[in-house]
């Protein structure tokens, strides 16, 4: 299973510098569209498995991990999610006004690429998934309502917190009480983490 979902984020990787390097990085918002389409049926799938910069940051974390260069704390200036709607709204303008003034297509892309890899070099990957990526709040916006998620069966869970450790963007919280797991649809990315590594195979892909 890790193998594949490395498969086909590798391919994503590549089918999206080949884009840019064609100058076809238009075909990939449209990909993105349709991600976000997919997200209200099956969830940030588009997160998980096709976006480049969750691609990149993936290596990017466990380099900065193994270098002690991650920290537990996240930059005071983004501490509300509030950010990646500036974010969104700034890249959107600053696309429009390049076409317009200097009739060019800005590369927005490989700019919050870069912006990624910088950023997990230093802060916990679910920092830029969850209060930076101007992406990601379009994903959660639609994500919220999927049809069909990652959920935890109550019943079986043991409270290991396992899940809570592999999981990229805190979705994925053992209740202190109660200590038992619970997904929030809106952050989960479908990746597969939790459920790989859940001792008890309490997590599953359903409605
Ligand atoms: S680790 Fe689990 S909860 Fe976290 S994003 Fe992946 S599938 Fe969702
Ligand atoms: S890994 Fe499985 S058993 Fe452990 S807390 Fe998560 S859902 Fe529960």
């Amino acid at each position: 299973m890790k193998h594949i979902v490395t498969l086909i984020r590798v391919f994503f990787l590549l089918l999206f510098l080949f884009l840019v390097i064609n100058g076809k990085m238009m075909l990939w918002l449209a990909l993105f569209g349709s991600g976000l389409i997919a997200a209200v049926l099956f969830g940030r799938v588009y997160c998980g498995y096709a976006c480049p910069m969750n691609t990149i940051m993936i290596p990017t974390a466990w380099l900065s991990k193994k270098l002690a260069w991650q920290t537990d704390t996240s930059p005071e200036w983004i501490s509300s999610e509030k950010f990646g709607w500036f974010a969104l709204i700034g890249s959107l303008v600053l696309m429009l006004s390049a076409r317009r003034v200097l009739d060019r297509n800005l590369p927005i892309l490989l700019i919050w690429l870069v912006a990624a890899l910088l950023t997990t070099l230093r802060y916990k990957p679910s920092v830029f998934h969850n209060q930076i990526c101007p992406f990601g709040v379009l994903q959660k916006a639609f994500g919220r309502f999927a049809l069909i998620s990652k959920k935890v069966k109550k019943e079986g869970c043991i409270g290991c917190t396992l899940c809570e450790k592999v999981c990229p963007s805190n979705a994925i919280i053992v209740e202190k009480e109660e200590k038992k797991a619970e997904i929030n649809k809106e952050y989960c990315f479908q990746c597969t983490n939790c459920q790989q590594i859940c001792p008890a195979g309490s997590i599953q892909y359903t409605k």
